[in-house]
């Protein structure tokens, strides 16, 4: 019995998670939030989902992603001990369960729900997972994102603090935005960087081409000074990115050679292309083991022809 109720919930929780990477056993009473300072008035929260980040002006906070709707108190009570000021801004880096679940509740707080239009699209009309057949429904209105943009670049600002929104196209989902807080030197990159293989949304837009194209401007944008919030895993540094995108061009240009020769989905499989890879980078639980990573990165070469 005990059992069976420990699948409902762990059911239950990947469905939470839509596509999360990381979707654990979902007893979020256990989940403690862990507040580091990033220096500046900028933080990173870890608790169970997303990495948040949170950045105080002076007559407000904007905060980067939300991870899971029950952790909402928790995580407003972490950040009310960084600063009384009410959250003006939450912003997403993309629409899967562990970045979003907390946005209507902080949207109910008060806070603006920023984001990408197409997380507001694929929020509105609820999402497949393209290799779980996962169903996420569509997500409550007090959860979707109002102020959107669809072209370039965006920006928040808060109490003088700004946070500068760049949409990547086509990489974890289609639909994601990393966030640059330049007087902290902080950037935040959503699911685009994991410390082990990344989940790849190909069923919602994403591509390992666009990834890596994300990755190089990450690059391009930090020094050795800039903290680096990952979608998921500890704090990184730049040469902690350079290894992760030389490790993701590394399984692109692999795959895509087979893929491109005609060889099948099973073939690819079969001939463990990532092998002396997969020691290293293949520790995640869930969407992020090797065999799903691999395989969400074969099919997301679908989104290229
Ligand atoms: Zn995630
Ligand atoms: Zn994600």
């Amino acid at each position: 019995m005990k059992q069976i109720t420990i699948a409902a919930l762990a059911g239950t929780a990947l469905l939470l998670a839509g596509a999360a990477a990381n979707a654990q056993a979902p007893d979020f009473s256990k989940v403690e939030i862990k507040t580091t300072d990033l220096g500046n008035k900028t933080y990173m929260l870890e608790g169970q989902g997303g990495n948040i980040t949170v950045a105080v002006g002076t007559d407000g906070i904007i905060m980067v992603d939300s991870q899971f709707a029950p952790l909402h108190d928790k995580i407003k009570a972490a950040i009310a001990k960084i600063s009384p000021l009410p959250i003006k801004y939450l912003i997403n880096t993309h629409y899967h369960g562990d970045h979003v679940g907390g946005n209507a509740a902080f949207h109910k707080d008060g806070a603006t729900i920023v984001g990408h239009d197409n997380i507001r699209v694929r929020m509105v009309a609820g999402t497949t997972n393209g290799l779980t057949g996962n169903k996420v429904p569509p997500a409550e209105p007090d959860a979707v994102p109002t102020q959107t943009w669809l072209v370039g670049d965006s920006k928040v600002e808060a109490g003088g603090r700004v946070a500068q929104l760049y949409h990547t196209v086509n990489s974890h989902t289609d639909g994601d935005t990393w966030v640059y807080f330049p007087d902290a030197n902080v950037l935040a990159t959503g699911d685009t960087v994991s410390r082990n293989y990344p989940n790849l949304d190909w069923g919602n837009g994403g591509t390992i081409d666009g990834v890596v194209l994300a990755v190089e401007r990450y690059l391009k944008t930090a020094n050795d000074n800039t903290k680096i919030v990952p979608g998921h895993g500890a704090l990184a540094t730049k040469a902690n990115l350079q290894e992760y995108h030389d490790m993701m061009a590394t399984v692109r240009d692999r795959v895509k050679k087979l893929y491109d020769e005609g060889k099948t989905e099973e073939q690819v499989l079969a001939m463990k292309p990532l092998a002396d890879l997969d020691a290293k980078w293949g520790a995640a639980q869930g969407l992020g083991t090797p065999t799903t990573f691999l395989r969400n990165v074969y099919n997301s070469f679908r989104n290229h022809d």
